[in-house]
């Protein structure tokens, strides 16, 4: 099975299919990533917001890679912003997952009714950056106003932006915003898991074309789903706790979707998020303390 690996603008190289943690209960986080490792993700998604770092690390350790076998990103939350803040949560995520060196540090969400908070949770990554703590660094959630703005009061160019991609919301704008800067789209809910949790719309997994698309490779749906993200350039990180689901979401790498099947995807844009927009995330609606380690 041949794996894509993406480059970063900065030259660090990442696979392009992770394993996310969404929502893994923490007591279930290192029996899934440890599956995970053993069916090939060599990529972690997880957050300090997710309370699940921990079992990230025990996986990690329990697995018998070395730490350049595997890429471990994480988030820090909206109530860790301001710079001496972030810098004190890159050492509580460092801590609970075990490790020295983070490969991806994204902020998980803008502030934008804070927004001066921040850009100095930023800039508390850039000095991450500097001194090698991290290998990357980015942002998650970032529409294009507010990403414009941090490029223009920031220094280094964030590697990443992690945003809702699934095919009924693709963000394309905004993807070809990250073109233009040498970002990548890394996919979040990029089978339409967001969808699954009830937006109300008929799942992407139950789609008509999707299903057609899969049975004419005789594949999944979700395995359609992923391989669309791969071949066009993005990272995605789909989520599961069921053993043969991890695996079905890495068995992507034998068949090769057309270019009007990758249309056919596209035109089921319906410009809807699913998730929360992002100027709703407040410190008042969605602070919360992350524990220390
Ligand atoms: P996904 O698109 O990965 O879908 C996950 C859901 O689909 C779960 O309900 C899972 O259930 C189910 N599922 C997984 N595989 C299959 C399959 N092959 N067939 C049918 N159902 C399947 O959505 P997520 O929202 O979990 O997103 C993935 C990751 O993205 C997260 O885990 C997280 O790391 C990241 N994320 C980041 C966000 C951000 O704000 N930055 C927001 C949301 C997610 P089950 O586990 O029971 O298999």
């Amino acid at each position: 099975m041949t794996t894509t690996t993406l480059t970063l603008n900065n030259g660090v190289e990442l696979p392009a299919l992770g394993f996310g943690v969404f929502q893994t209960p923490a007591d279930q986080t290192a029996t899934a990533v440890a599956e995970a490792f053993r069916v090939g993700y060599r990529l972690v998604d997880t957050a300090a917001a997710y309370a699940n770092e921990r079992g990230v690390g025990d996986a990690f350790r329990a697995s018998g890679l070395t730490r350049d076998d595997v890429f471990i990103q994480t988030k820090l939350w909206i109530s860790d912003y301001g710079y001496d803040q972030a810098l004190h949560s890159f050492e509580k995520s460092a801590r609970k997952l075990g490790v020295d060196q983070i490969d991806l540090l994204l902020l998980h969400q803008p502030l934008t009714s804070r927004f001066e908070l921040t850009l100095d949770a930023y800039r508390a990554l850039e000095k991450l950056y500097a001194d090698g703590r991290v290998r990357a660094i980015g942002v998650s959630n970032f529409m294009p106003e507010v990403l414009t703005e941090l490029l223009e009061k920031t220094e280094v160019v964030p590697a990443v932006n992690q945003i809702e991609v699934h095919p009924y919301f693709q963000q394309r704008e905004l993807q070809a915003l990250h073109a233009e800067h040498d970002i990548l789209t890394q996919a979040w809910s990029p089978i339409g898991g967001v969808t699954i949790y009830g937006a109300g719309q008929k799942s992407t997994l139950e789609n008509e074309t999707i299903g057609q698309i899969a049975d004419a490779h005789g594949k999944s749906p979700a395995q359609v789903m992923l391989r669309w993200h791969l071949q066009q350039g993005r990272s995605a990180i789909p989520k599961s706790v069921k053993p043969a689901r991890i695996a079905e979401n890495f068995d992507v790498f034998d068949f090769e979707l057309t270019g009007d099947e990758l249309a056919a995807i596209d035109a089921l844009d319906t410009g809807v998020r699913s998730g929360p927009e992002p100027t709703s995330i407040t410190l008042e609606n969605y602070g919360r303390e992350i524990p220390e380690a």
